[in-house]
């Protein structure tokens, strides 16, 4: 015979059947009924009943609604049994039992049954409860409501005729709530809730007990089955064949007078992970009057006073609930004339700080160990701390005031406060001027990123996850929320509609990219707090587990020692090109390029020599005693140069001037300028090119202009020696870029090793470098082992090596296709954001591999936007990679992400949480 029904007090039976492992028990009697009886076991005040098992709820819908054949002679002596214990019967009229039907799967989904209380009353039971409880007023609106609930949740009669009654007599009475009708009336109006039932169920409202009782298991069971449910579960990818259980559990009351209370309340705080309950309760209540929020109900820190005895029992149970989950518990509670009972306990849902908090509050109260904590945050959360965000008070204000104009997708996280800007050039203009711009379009082209760039947040009217708002945003880090349809953007108005509200461009607007929402006017933000100390001490731990180094991308020493404050171990990547486009030194690189002969080439680069020095120099201090990678000037030079497109318009501009000269000083003064850009045309025409990505950069242009690579080199070197006499201890790695070829890479090296020495003997100051490259060319990869002949490091380049790999450029891709790509699912990710494992890891795999047979201990890192990514970080750990850096504010994210594929290694307890190397 099936075993299909187990008391609470039976969970060490079930336990033995699922053979020990708590999980199964919960497949089977569900999370709700496992964790009840559970709590009954450690001796928890639990009020007594007995679960349905799934499985009984499996055999029902397989056999198409016919109840296992024992299972109802199974409740029967479960009853029974619980009536002995509390000496009350069921259907009794003198000393009724009530009882509750929950509804209880593996997962707690939403479009599952609705509870129904007060299981037990008719018209008989009734008469009995009123001297019992004294309480004729609380006894038929109990009454009233079970033929609601049932009537609603288990013969499906809708709401409406319920709701019209009610309302009707609420206009009679002129009272404006439910619980203002007398008892007369309830009584009255249960007798008319009696009858819609039967009216529109075509059944009337079952007067036995035990027959209200099988039908709500019954409507249980087939809720599994519903729309809702169902759809849930596909979204959230649950079995269909799990099956609900169903609890059925003596009733009790807070709402039996002022000795009585009920309410939900966490054992530590879930905002900010500070120790103590909190959470809500209501004196002389039931269950969903709490929620409900028709009375204001009181904070725990009141029940400490109203019942002192019983908020210290509480706390008890609390902790011992703590204890035995080894998490914070969401409890329901309910206090009848002063007897306190648990209904329900789970692992309550947190804020990212509460979760950092209490992680590691626990981890010190020796309630988990350190690796634990560790995996217990995700680096989602550990991200929040990053990103500023409204202060709650601002937030309610703005609520409050009615300046929330929208919800949409939140698709970069963030808080963003600004004024309207609605093309690109105008956030740039703005905030170059100094205001606070957040950028608003109907969507963004690959021609709004410098706009975007510029402004606080972006906010776009249309596109979705994968747009090329959202992308962007997300690459740098811009709080943005997009596909916001409820506003509409009137651009020659310069105007936006939102309702039947007008704001004008200039009007400030604060958007949250972590919410999604759009608030009018000004927020207060909050900003990021890596300081945290709880946050710091549990990337402390991640630090002690972790195997793979965390080093940063820096071009500042501002950023290296942002970075560095962040836990980096070193610098991965500083690309020098960023210091040749700052606007003093831009005119001497433009002389440089242009140069006519070589001395003039030379004359230009003496001048920037002493500016690359100066960066160097502040980047080596930064980084005192580690490692700082810079990689040479990677980019083609016409970057560096005006369009052709802006002067060809200034030439004609001069040309139509020279026509109106009114004197020969002016035409001569002309005429230069007509020369100079005459000549500047031509340059930039000469390096032009038809496919720059593939073109003139990288060390192919330190091949051909030897002189700007060796500058740099100098520039490197004397400012090592320079901070070396300060001493600072410093390590320049020099990393030569896009090197297809190992005789690219030897001979640059060997003028670059040149220069270093002669820099070196001039000084009589020895310097510990080391030369290596970039790998980021597929033929690189798969010659590693004639690369690293001349490379004491390398370092994977998987922005250029994913395009060069896939055959695609990033820009144009993003523009044009790989937004359809992904919504299409011809790619299920990006792979931009995520190393392709097939496709680019396995290139690295080879050259990891050929590299270090043929250098042994060959230092191989990762310096692409991929190495702050947590499913990346993984898989360069897979390789056996020494370190991966990204930029400074990703450092935390990878310390922990780090930590936590060190742990899934070590520990692979469950084979489909593992990684996939
Ligand atoms: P939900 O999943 O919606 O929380 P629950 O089954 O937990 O559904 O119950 C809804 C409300 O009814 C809760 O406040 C719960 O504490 C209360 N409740 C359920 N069973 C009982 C009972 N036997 N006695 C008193 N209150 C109950
Ligand atoms: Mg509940
Ligand atoms: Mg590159």
């Amino acid at each position: 015979m099936t075993k299909w029904v187990y008391g609470f007090d039976q969970v060490e039976e079930a336990e033995v059947f699922c053979e020990n492992d708590w999980d199964t028990v919960r497949g089977l009697l569900g999370g709700k009924g496992a964790n009840l009886g559970d709590m009954t076991r450690i001796g928890v005040p639990v009020p007594p009943g007995f679960t349905i098992s799934t499985a009984a709820c499996n055999a029902y819908l397989q056999s198409d609604g016919v109840m296992p054949a024992d299972l109802l002679d199974q409740v029967s002596s479960a009853l029974k049994k619980i009536e002995k214990a509390s000496g009350k019967q069921f259907g009794d009229t003198a000393n009724p039992l009530l009882v509750s039907c929950r509804s209880g799967a593996k997962f707690s989904m939403p479009g599952m049954m609705d509870t129904v209380l007060n299981i037990g009353l008719n018209d008989s039971v009734v008469e009995g409860l009123i001297p019992l409880t004294d309480d004729p007023h609380f006894v038929y609106d109990s009454y009233r409501r079970l033929v609601q609930m049932f009537g609603s949740v288990v013969l499906g009669v809708r709401d409406e005729p319920f709701e019209a009654v009610l309302a009707a007599y609420r206009q009679k009475r002129d009272v404006a709530e439910d619980s203002d009708l007398s008892a007369d009336d309830l009584r009255a109006i249960t007798g008319e809730f009696k009858q819609i039932v039967e009216r529109f169920s075509g059944r009337p409202f079952p007067d036995d007990p035990f027959e209200q009782l099988r039908l709500a298991i019954e409507a249980v069971f087939r809720s599994w089955d519903g729309k809702r449910a169902r759809d849930y579960r596909n979204a959230a990818k649950i079995p269909h064949d799990l099956g609900t259980a169903v609890n059925i559990q003596t009733m009790v009351f807070g709402n039996m007078g002022l000795n009585s209370a009920t309410g939900v309340a966490m054992s530590r705080n879930a905002t900010t992970g500070e120790s103590g309950l909190e959470g809500d309760y209501l004196t002389n209540a039931q269950g969903e009057d709490v929620v409900a929020g028709i009375r204001a109900t009181k904070p725990m820190t009141e029940l400490a006073k109203e019942m002192p005895e019983i908020y210290t029992q509480y706390e008890t149970i609390a902790q011992s609930l703590e204890r035995h989950y080894r998490d914070m518990q969401d409890m329901e509670f309910t206090i009848e004339r002063g007897t306190l009972w648990i209904l329900q306990t789970r692992n309550g849902k947190r804020t990212a700080q509460a979760a950092v908090k209490i992680a590691v509050d626990m981890a010190e109260e020796g309630l988990i160990g350190r690796d634990e904590a560790v995996q217990r945050i995700s680096p989602e959360q550990v991200e929040f701390f990053l990103h500023p965000s409204f202060t709650p008070e601002s937030k309610q204000e703005a609520l409050d005031a009615g300046r929330h104009l929208t919800t949409a997708l939140n698709v970069s996280p963030g808080a963003a406060v600004g004024v309207i800007a609605f093309d690109a050039d105008l956030a740039e203009e703005w905030a170059q001027s100094g205001r606070s711009v957040v950028m608003v379009r109907p969507e963004t082209k690959p021609d709004d990123v410098h706009g975007m760039l510029a402004a606080e947040g972006i906010l776009t009217t249309r596109g979705g996850r994968t747009s090329h708002a959202a992308l962007v945003a997300r690459q740098f880090g811009k709080p943005a929320v997009v596909g916001a349809n409820d506003l509409e953007i009137d651009l020659s108005e310069r105007t936006m509609k939102v309702g039947n509200e007008t704001i004008n461009e200039g009007e400030w607007i604060s958007i949250d990219g972590t919410t999604g929402e759009v608030f009018s006017g000004k927020l207060e933000t909050r900003t990021p707090d890596l300081e945290n100390p709880a946050l710091r001490r549990l990337l402390e731990w991640a630090d002690d587990v972790r195997d793979i180094g965390v080093w940063a991308n820096a071009d500042h020493p501002a950023d290296a020692e942002l970075a560095r404050s962040y836990g980096a171990e070193g610098i991965g990547l500083v690309r020098t090109e960023h210091m040749f486009f700052d606007p003093e030194r831009l005119p001497i690189v433009q002389r440089m390029i242009m140069a006519t002969s070589p001395s003039e080439r030379t004359e230009a680069l003496a001048q920037l020599l002493p500016f690359q020095r100066r960066d160097f120099t502040g980047l080596f201090r930064a980084m005192d005693g580690l490692p700082v990678t810079i990689r040479l000037i990677d980019p083609p030079l016409h970057e560096f140069l005006p369009s052709y497109e802006e002067i060809t318009a200034d030439l004609a501009d001069l040309k139509i001037q020279l026509l109106s000269a009114r004197s020969l000083p002016e035409v001569d003064q002309l005429l230069v300028r007509v020369e100079s850009a005459e000549h500047l045309l031509h340059e930039v025409e000469a390096l032009r090119e038809a496919n720059p990505m593939l073109g003139l950069r990288g060390v192919r242009l330190g091949l051909m202009m030897p002189a700007l690579t060796r500058m740099q080199v100098r520039a490197i070197f004397e400012a090592a020696i320079a901070v070396k006499r300060d001493g600072v201890s410093v390590h320049p790695k020099i990393m030569i870029p896009l090197v297809a070829h190992v005789n690219e890479l030897a001979r640059q090296r060997a003028s670059l090793e040149e220069e270093a020495a002669l820099v070196m003997n001039e000084t009589g100051v020895d310097i510990d470098y080391q030369f290596g490259t970039m790998i980021e060319i597929p033929r690189a990869a798969l010659t590693a082992r004639q690369i690293v002949e001349h490379a004491e490091f390398v370092s994977f380049g998987t922005n250029d090596l994913t395009q060069m790999t896939y055959g695609i450029s990033r820009d144009d891709a993003e523009k044009a296709f790989l937004v359809k790509y992904l919504e299409e699912g011809i790619l299920d990710r990006n792979p931009f954001a995520s190393i392709d494992e097939e496709g680019v890891g396995r290139l690295m795999s080879i050259a990891v591999r050929e590299g270090r047979a043929a250098r042994p201990g060959l230092e191989a890192g990762i310096c692409g936007e991929h190495g702050g990514d947590p499913a990346s970080i993984a898989f360069c750990r897979s390789l056996g990679l020494d370190y991966v850096s990204c930029s400074p504010p990703r450092v935390p994210v990878a310390r922990l992400a780090a930590a936590q594929a060190a742990l899934r290694d070590a520990a692979p307890t469950d084979i489909s949480e593992m990684v996939p190397v």
